[in-house]
């Protein structure tokens, strides 16, 4: 696919380490838009000084020129590109695409870099809703960096990077233009998934982070500590957390079988989390010998700290971070709703969905049952209409566009 005018929309680690690839890679036009007014006024008034951009990598500073590169906070410019690519948790993904939809021009690649679960039941309603057609709709299965700006608008560090990323898209037969594009364009390997529907079930963040927080950090919850003291939250993970976690990893895989049964389509890419971990850190792991070894001995999981909110000049742990309201309902909630239309039982995630959405003041699942108030507010498939595994399956597997 030759994309010659590309739009990174989001401000934020992400779409940092994002621009400055593709500054760096790419030669097509590129346009940050930035719809939030002080993420454009502060990009703006950098770009305007013509600092170049740095990205810090594997020890080296490259220093990147951002000629090329155009800010703005006009949706009707952010969508005039061949390919946009949302950099931005999921909870944001509904107003940008709210935002970008009318505007979106036929042939164009819609793209989530990370998808989490559901992505594609939103983006297609909401293209719907606009009456746009000829729109290719893509999702990736995780971020392919873990990365934190140190400027804004000037800098951004990389502190470790996956080996291979999978890409899904809608209709499902552009995955492979899509991945081997790229391919080039960020030098890493793009593997292409069968359908989107693997990508929502091979979310694995879906696991490791609520099932990190509710595993490891349940019992220090109230713990106040000094700065020095946070915890880090990958090397947190004990026997038994590593235990939850591939216990919800073979519920997952459940749900898979069951599918894979009953519909001919394939899911191969949904894997257990200790093959994910391989396959996406490879030699950054240097025990693989059980997924508590792993989560020990990857290289890029000995930086990041449990998240933390300051509370009278100390820090507690932070219940309403991401990790929770992000990889819930856009997450694993979704994947849960799948199960139960597949009629797979799902006790271990059950749990962690039932005692974590208290920590964050939600209602999603009342006795074991998806009742909650709160579900309006997900990306679980019934909230789209899509009430059967038959129905959701039909939609990743049309072969036209949204
Ligand atoms: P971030 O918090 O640094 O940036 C979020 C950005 O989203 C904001 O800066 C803003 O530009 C935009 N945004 C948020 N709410 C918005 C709204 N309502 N309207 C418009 N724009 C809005 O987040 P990030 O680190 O860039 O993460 C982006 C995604 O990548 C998330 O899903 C995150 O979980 C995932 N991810 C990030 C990393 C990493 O190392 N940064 C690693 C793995 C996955």
């Amino acid at each position: 696919m030759n994309w010659k005018r590309i739009t990174i929309c989001g401000g934020g680690n992400g779409a940092h380490a994002l621009t400055a690839f593709l500054l760096k890679n790419s030669s097509s036009r590129l346009v940050l838009y930035l719809p939030l007014k002080k993420e454009f006024k502060r990009f703006q008034a950098v770009k305007n000084g013509k600092t170049p951009f740095i990205l810090i990598f594997k020890g080296k500073e490259f220093t990147i020129p951002t000629d090329r590169l155009y800010i703005t906070s006009n949706p009707e410019e952010g969508a005039a590109a061949d390919l946009i690519i949302l950099v931005l948790p999921a909870f944001a993904h509904k107003d940008i695409l709210n935002s970008l939809a009318p505007y979106l021009r036929s042939g164009a690649v819609l793209a989530a870099l990370p998808a989490r679960s559901g992505f594609e039941f939103e983006a297609v309603e909401i293209l719907h809703q606009y009456r746009k057609e000829g729109i290719v709709i893509a999702g990736f299965q995780t971020f392919p960096w873990a990365c934190r700006i140190k400027e804004y608008a000037k800098s951004v560090e990389i502190y470790g990077q996956k080996t291979m990323v999978g890409v899904g898209s809608l209709p499902s037969y552009y995955r492979d233009s899509i991945s081997r594009s790229f391919n080039k364009l960020l030098k890493l390997e793009f593997i292409p998934y069968n359908n989107m529907l693997e990508l929502t079930l091979n979310n694995q963040g879906q696991i490791i982070h609520p099932g990190i927080m509710y595993g490891a950090f349940l019992d220090k919850l109230s713990k106040l500590y000094q700065r020095d003291e946070i915890p880090l939250f990958y090397r947190s993970v004990d026997e038994k957390t590593a235990d939850l976690l591939e216990c919800m990893s073979r519920e997952i895989l459940n749900v898979k079988k069951s599918i894979e049964d009953n519909f001919s389509l394939k899911l191969e890419a949904i894997t257990s989390i200790s093959r994910w971990m391989i396959e996406s850190y490879a030699d950054d792991i240097e025990d693989k010998s059980t997924l508590f070894k792993m989560f020990q001995t990857n290289q890029s999981y000995q930086s990041l700290r449990v998240p933390v909110k300051p509370v009278n000049g100390l820090y507690q742990i932070d219940v309403k971070s991401r990790y929770l309201t992000e990889d819930i309902p856009y997450g694993l909630l979704v994947s849960r709703a799948i199960a139960e239309l597949a009629d797979v039982s799902t006790p271990k995630i059950d749990e962690v969905i039932e005692k974590t959405s208290r920590w964050i003041g939600a209602q999603y699942l009342i006795n074991g049952k998806l009742k909650g108030k709160d579900l309006v507010k997900t990306r679980i498939p019934q909230n789209f209409g899509l009430d059967s595994l038959k129905a959701i399956v039909e939609m990743v597997l049309k072969n036209h566009h949204a």
